[in-house]
């Protein structure tokens, strides 16, 4: 299949019409937003939904989220919405947010995986709302990257796995957040973080006061356990080369780094919020993510693919810990590194 790659900024841009005219028709289209690319499909078919998985190598049993402009459509996909899920969406809609809600019987299995819930969110992309507008539909999207890869946050990461299988990929330019949206779950009475993202804990329990981790958040799923949300029990983000993470503070992981670069040659740096006077490392490929977890956040996934486009084989990513969006990058670093963690300050080297 050939596929069409245009470039919209602007959400006027007449040529998302013919955009929103493939999703509507049972088309794949990889669209920006604000926290990574999507790839998109029509909500309310089976078949569109199901190419998804197809492309992605997705596996059928993890869910899709489902995409909507205003609070005003969700009932056209979700039943019973509780207060909280109302005061989360008018607080951080449109925004990185996903709250699971029970499922509408007409809205297809192949979607929401044979659940009877599902995963809505409200973009803020503006290229992204209006797609969602020209297609007249619910799209539903997960990232545009092949199942178990770095999630794509720009278009040439999307264009490197899904060049040739779906109909169009939108280039809109670098996404913001860089890493995707908070999940919460609210099905059980309480508010519960299934996957930390944009909007952080203290966002959310300045709501509510108290709000709890899920632990798959911080844990390796085990072969035997059914994790809440279905897609944290397999292999994430994780890029050609092997990952490391250093854990510590700014002085001692970036000594432990330096220690471990003398060791091997050849291995790329990834630095977070170690960005400090003086602060250098004797590698071919160092990358510095910014000064705190937000931009190392925005800058995670593009920055671990671009090793692998450099070739390198082994990631040492620095990170020092924090309660705001250090959850977010922690959560995808770790999963990236499969487990393979190192404490600076003296702790376990796994
Ligand atoms: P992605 O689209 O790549 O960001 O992945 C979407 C994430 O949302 C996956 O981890 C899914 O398991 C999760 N998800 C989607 N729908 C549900 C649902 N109904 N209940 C729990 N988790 C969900
Ligand atoms: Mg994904």
């Amino acid at each position: 299949m050939e596929t069409k790659i245009v470039r919209i900024t602007d959400a006027d841009d007449p040529a998302i019409i013919e955009m929103g005219e493939i999703i509507r028709s049972g088309g794949l289209v990889s669209f920006p937003t604000e926290t990574v690319y999507g790839l998109g499909a029509n909500a309310l078919d089976s078949g569109a939904a199901a190419k998804i998985f197809a492309a992605k190598g997705r596996p059928a049993d993890n869910p899709l989220i489902v995409h909507l402009c205003s609070i005003s459509q969700l009932e056209t996909v979700a039943l019973d919405i509780p207060d909280k899920a109302y005061v989360l969406f008018e607080s951080f809609a449109p925004g990185p947010l996903t709250v699971i809600l029970k499922k509408r019987p007409e809205l297809p299995d192949t979607v929401t995986a044979g659940l009877d819930t599902v995963a809505v969110r409200i973009p803020s992309h503006p290229v992204a709302r209006s797609l969602i507008n020209a297609a007249g539909v619910p799209i539903a999207a997960p990232s545009a990257n092949l199942s178990g890869r770095p999630s794509p946050t720009r278009a040439e990461h999307v264009i490197r796995d899904m060049n040739g299988k779906i109909d169009a990929i939108i280039d809109g330019g670098a996404c913001s957040v860089g890493v995707e949206s908070t999940i919460v779950e609210l099905t059980s009475g309480t508010v519960n973080i299934l996957r930390p993202g944009g909007i952080t804990k203290s966002d959310i329990s300045n709501l509510f006061g108290s709000v709890s981790v899920d632990r798959h958040v911080y844990e390796m799923v085990a072969d035997c356990e059914h994790p809440k949300s279905p897609g944290m029990k397999y292999k994430h983000y994780s890029p050609e080369a092997d990952v490391v993470v250093v854990e510590g503070d700014t002085k001692s992981s970036a000594d432990t780094i330096r220690w471990l670069l003398a060791k091997e040659k050849q291995k790329g740096v990834m630095c977070g919020v170690m960005a400090y006077d003086g602060c250098t490392f004797d590698s071919e490929a160092v990358l510095y993510v910014g000064e705190n977890n937000k931009t190392y956040a925005s800058r995670l996934f593009d920055s671990l693919l671009s090793f692998d486009k450099l070739g390198i084989k082994k990631v040492f990513a620095q990170f020092c810990r924090d309660d705001d969006y250090g959850l977010a990058v922690s959560n995808r670093l770790f999963k990236a590194a499969g487990g393979n963690i190192i404490h600076s300050d003296g702790g376990d080297i796994k």
